[in-house]
């Protein structure tokens, strides 16, 4: 049995909810990542086929690796949602702990509609009319994946697009994922999906342009052997210099992760607005704790925050700082 008699609960409450609706406005976090794309692909194949009206609405375009993805061409830039004459009667959030995560698609969504929330991220603070916060689940697309399924729904196109957010999330079955990961995995894989090709797709076809941009990255690359972290930046400047884009920055803490002998790995990113700073951590080091500490948030194995009103360099020197500050109760902490 792949799941317990609350999720199918949970789960017939938002396909009951699912089926009373019309207008579905979908959206994840900022920076959409595979787990979020991925599932709002599969559920707007799917409420199509439903009969219904889906509309993606992202505060930035996935990154192009995705664009092999069915229904990837059909996701507008958010600069053109106004022109959409879509009034929807319900969202469904993917992959956000808070609303605020959404970042700018949030204020498309009115007070009337009825939001379903699906997470799996610690700490989620229950945000919908309905809420599925699965914490134990590797992905979001490992819970959309009983839900389309329940609905049955779960073709080769939703397979794929939900194979893509299992895959990307746990880091191609590296991280974050169990037994029942590899079951549902087996499933999406016996509709007929290739998973050599996705793999081409989503770990051979960057723009050059990203990896000049980790070229970047990894010749400012710094380390602290006390402190047994690895980190490096990326800048507006190389941004520009490159022509590459934010959202396939997601190989350059991939590659710093790849450092041995550290806790864990950070990258710092300098944005219009604020600093925004992304941990991984290794050998089961736990990065959330830290995040927290900073406001942000995420998985014990990756996790965020940013900092305001702050240059880059002062950002370091103050998270260094803190680092410094709480060695001991870090390693404490940590066990
Ligand atoms: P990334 O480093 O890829 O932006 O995020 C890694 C993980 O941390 C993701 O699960 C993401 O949702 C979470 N995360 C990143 N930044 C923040 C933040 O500012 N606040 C919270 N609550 N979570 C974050
Ligand atoms: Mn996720």
């Amino acid at each position: 049995m792949l799941i317990s008699e609350y999720e199918r609960k949970i789960v017939r409450k938002i396909c009951d909810e699912i089926i009373k609706h019309d207008r579905f406005f979908l959206t994840t976090h900022q920076v959409p990542d595979g787990d979020g794309l991925g599932c709002e692909l599969a559920f707007s194949i799917v409420l199509r086929k439903l009969g219904k009206q889906a509309i993606i609405v992202n505060e930035m375009l996935p990154s192009a690796i995705y664009s092999f993805l069915p229904g990837y061409s059909d996701i507008l830039p958010i600069e053109k949602y106004p022109e959409i004459k879509l009034i929807p009667d319900a969202a469904i959030i993917f992959d956000c702990s808070n609303k605020e995560r959404i970042g700018r698609p949030l204020s498309f969504i009115p007070e009337s509609v009825a939001i379903i929330n699906i997470d799996h991220h610690q700490g989620n603070t229950q945000f919908g009319h309905i809420n599925w916060v699965c914490e134990n689940c590797s992905s979001v697309g490992e819970m959309c994946f009983f839900i389309l399924e329940e609905l049955n729904c779960v073709d080769k196109e939703v397979a794929e697009c939900l194979y893509v957010a299992i895959l990307t999330d746990t880091g191609s079955f590296r991280h974050h994922f169990d037994t029942r990961t590899i079951r549902i995995a087996e499933r999406l894989l016996s509709t007929g999906i290739n998973p050599e090709s996705i793999a081409d797709h989503i770990y051979n076809s960057y723009p050059v342009s990203t990896l000049k941009l980790l070229g970047h990255a990894l010749v400012s690359l710094q380390y602290d052997m006390d402190l047994h972290i690895a980190w490096t930046v990326l800048d507006e400047q190389m941004l520009m210099e490159t022509g590459a884009f934010e959202q396939d920055a997601e190989i350059i803490v991939d590659m710093l992760r790849s450092i041995g002998n550290v806790d864990f790995v950070f990258l710092v990113k300098e944005r219009k607005n604020e600093i925004k700073f992304s941990l991984r951590s290794k050998k089961g080091f736990n990065v959330r704790l830290i995040a927290e500490k900073f406001g942000g948030g995420g998985h014990d194995g990756a996790a965020g925050f940013s900092m305001t009103g702050i240059t880059l360099t002062d950002a370091i020197e103050k998270f260094l700082r803190y680092l410094k500050k709480h060695q001991s109760k870090r390693q404490v902490e940590n066990g």
